[in-house]
């Protein structure tokens, strides 16, 4: 039995074809899925991409935003388009297995839970950091849902900062702790100094997200400072979250969060300064995603083979 998972981001869509015991046989990734061209036909346009058939027992769709898991519909998000949107009943009349839809993070949680970075945690919080900040939890073992759509920490005001969000608000967590932070902070010091070592590195390609963090990578002085300050902002609201569910780990993943120690030493110093008890509680480990950007991706199509194995 074999199964699809599909994340669908604020700037890109990757789908996964994976085995029963969620080990990944091939991916299909393309850029702004649901702008434009509705949700539904984007996420239909990566079975093409796939190549799969019959062999495809069921399908797990993950989203970024609001989604109602039990009915299967995406009900909204800043980062993507399209409001109560019936993603299960289309898909499912298109392929004929059946589609479990998920919050994106939720999805990437159940990944890293069952394969990756939280097994065997009692207690996990799961960040995915890229165009926004998805958070989810699994407690007790169990992903945690609330009503439906608990975890959106990303739209919580948790650090100062009065910038405006994708969700129509200002102060969010994720203005200042996320993908768009470190492109608006990249943007500010390239128009300061068109001519410094970040202008330069960048060339002519946008200021994006992961042309920062390439840079970065590359050993970029600046670029890597921009890191560091988006990776604290992270730890600093990160800490207050830590104090509230009292984790046995924290990962961290998403495309940014795909970077890997550059971001993880500075949200573990700022979440180590600015947490509360510190004499008295340990912070908890800081690691990243095992499965990093696919965790998503990935989880989703667990969620989708459990579903189908549970309808056997
Ligand atoms: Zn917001």
């Amino acid at each position: 039995m074999s199964a699809i998972g599909v994340d669908v981001g604020g700037s890109k869509l990757l789908a996964v074809h994976i085995a029963d015991d969620g080990s990944v046989v091939d991916e299909y990734r393309s850029a702004g899925p649901a702008m434009g061209g509705g949700l539904v036909a984007a996420i239909g346009t990566v079975f093409a991409g796939l190549g799969v058939g019959e062999e495809i027992a069921a399908c797990g769709v993950g989203i970024a935003g609001l989604v109602d898991h039990a009915t299967g519909v995406f009900i909204w998000g800043p980062h993507v388009a399209g409001t109560g949107v019936p993603v299960r009943e289309a898909l499912q009349s298109r392929l004929g297995v059946p589609v479990v839809v998920a919050n994106d993070a939720n999805a990437a949680a159940v990944a890293e839970h069952r394969l990756g970075a939280g097994r065997g945690s009692e207690a996990m919080l799961m960040f995915t950091l890229g165009t926004g900040i998805g958070g989810a939890m699994i407690l007790g073992g169990s992903l945690y849902r609330g009503r439906r759509f608990a975890g959106e920490f990303g739209h919580t005001r948790l650090v100062e900062g009065a910038h405006e969000c994708d969700c129509g608000r200002r102060g969010c967590w994720e203005t200042e702790a996320a993908g768009p932070a470190l492109e608006r902070m990249a943007g500010e010091m390239i128009e300061a100094d068109p001519t410094g070592s970040l202008a330069t590195a960048l060339g002519d390609a946008p200021v994006s997200g992961p042309a920062i963090s390439a840079a970065a990578i590359a050993g970029n002085a600046e670029a890597t400072a921009l890191i560091t300050r988006v990776g604290r902002a992270f730890g600093q609201g990160l800490s207050t979250i830590v104090t509230i569910f009292d984790p046995d780990r924290v990962v961290i993943g998403g495309g940014l969060g795909s970077i890997g120690e550059m971001l993880l030493d500075p949200i573990r110093q700022a979440a180590d300064e600015t947490r509360y008890a510190d004499d008295h509680i340990e912070l908890p480990p800081i690691i990243a995603a095992d499965l990093g950007e696919r965790a998503g991706a990935v989880g989703a199509g667990l969620l989708a083979l459990e579903a189908a194995g549970d309808h056997e």
